[in-house]
């Protein structure tokens, strides 16, 4: 699916075009999963050229692989932090919304809505541990594919590393997991590598909203 792929000898970051050119009896490795893949296309008329996972791959990059997102949910509960992570989000509802918009221009508010939605029935707010810093991001892979329409130009979806089985080890196996998200475009076989910001400067404190507020009992502004 990739226009990119790793060199596995160097490690290097290689482009298709250049692969076809210079590095044919290589093996390609995947950004993300890191297993070995194959150049597709370059024989087939109307065919983009691009690297291929094998069959069988557990890739999340792959079609219906980024599915394993739509049934996590916490192991346990962590409600007093839920308060914490829903009162961060009421605090900086807008910050947060240009952030995911950072990394998909075309995110509307509508769709930032429902990703807010989705987040809720899926209780993303009760993950035990979850730092605020990782929200925005858990919001765009939670919401799953937005699909291509007059404010999508392209279908697009986000994934984490594969190692990842559950959004906690984010937090909980950071060093085993790779702090990052990438961006699929399928469609143009494209792959975007963003790191996770841990600067939180431009964020409100939790506790901003009650304390300006005086409102002490958040979860009773809305339907959480
Ligand atoms: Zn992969």
């Amino acid at each position: 699916m990739p226009r990119v792929a790793l060199d596995s000898e160097t490690g290097q970051k290689v482009l298709i075009r250049d692969w076809v050119m210079h590095y044919m009896e290589k093996t390609p490795l995947c950004l993300v999963c890191n297993e070995e893949m194959y150049t597709r296309g370059n024989s087939s008329p109307g065919v983009t050229t691009h690297f291929s996972h094998y069959t069988g791959t557990k890739c999340p990059i792959v079609g219906g692989r980024r599915k394993l997102y739509d049934n996590l949910q916490p192991i346990e509960k962590d409600m007093e932090n839920a308060k914490k992570i829903q009162s961060f989000l009421l605090s900086n509802l807008w910050p947060l919304y240009k952030k995911c918009k950072d990394m998909f221009e075309d995110l509307t508010t509508k769709d930032y809505k429902e990703m807010i939605e989705k987040a809720s029935k899926r209780n993303i707010w009760f993950y035990k541990g979850m730092e605020e810093k990782y929200l925005p991001y858990v919001l765009l892979v939670n919401y799953g594919i937005f699909e291509k329409n007059k404010f999508h130009k392209e279908k697009t979806y986000f994934v984490f590393d594969s190692k990842l089985s559950n959004y906690d080890d984010l937090w909980i196996r950071n060093g085993k997991v790779k702090q990052k998200i990438w961006k699929v475009t399928p469609n143009l076989h494209n792959l975007e590598e963003i790191e996770i910001d841990f600067d939180n400067s431009e964020y409100a404190p939790y506790y901003f909203l009650p304390w300006v507020t005086g409102l002490k009992d958040l979860p009773d502004l809305c339907k959480w």
